[in-house]
């Protein structure tokens, strides 16, 4: 747990200055001085490391993962019966193998994406980082660090 340190940062500060760091970076590649770009690198790196570690949480993929359960079921059934004279109790099952993975992400990720995500991303905009330790926590649970 954290270590009682008054120093913290909200971690979605943290999370915006190293995207701003980063952002830097990129502008000091641009220009192309030696020393200038190896500064911006080094500074650039090490936050977005740290910025990594703060990062908010990510929605779900809703739709990417059924194109690819469709494709793939298209790919080996165009290979299959390409090569073998199928029944045609397979040949259809075959061609609807996709459909039960899909419809059971679909289900998942709309679920995550409407009920889950928004609490953990209420929860992370709340939460504080210790620059002493490292630890991130949230201020509510632990009383007397709501500097
Ligand atoms: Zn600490």
């Amino acid at each position: 747990m954290q270590c009682g340190s008054a120093d913290t940062t909200k971690l979605s500060l943290i999370w915006q200055s190293g995207n701003a760091v980063i952002h830097a970076k990129t502008t000091g590649v641009d220009i192309g001085s030696g020393i200038g770009f190896g500064t911006a690198f080094t500074t650039g790196s090490a936050q977005s490391l740290s910025s990594l570690r703060a990062s908010p949480p990510e929605k779900m993929q809703v739709i990417r993962p059924v194109l690819v359960y469709f494709f793939i079921n298209l790919i080996v059934y165009v290979a299959v019966s390409s090569i073998f004279s199928l029944p045609s109790w397979l040949d259809l099952i075959l061609n609807w193998v996709w459909l039960p993975p899909s419809a059971w992400h679909l289900y998942k990720s709309i679920r995550y994406n409407r009920f889950q995500y928004p609490r953990l991303l209420r929860q992370w905009s709340q939460c504080f980082h210790c620059n002493r330790c490292g630890t991130i926590f949230l201020p509510t649970q632990n009383q007397g660090v709501n500097s």
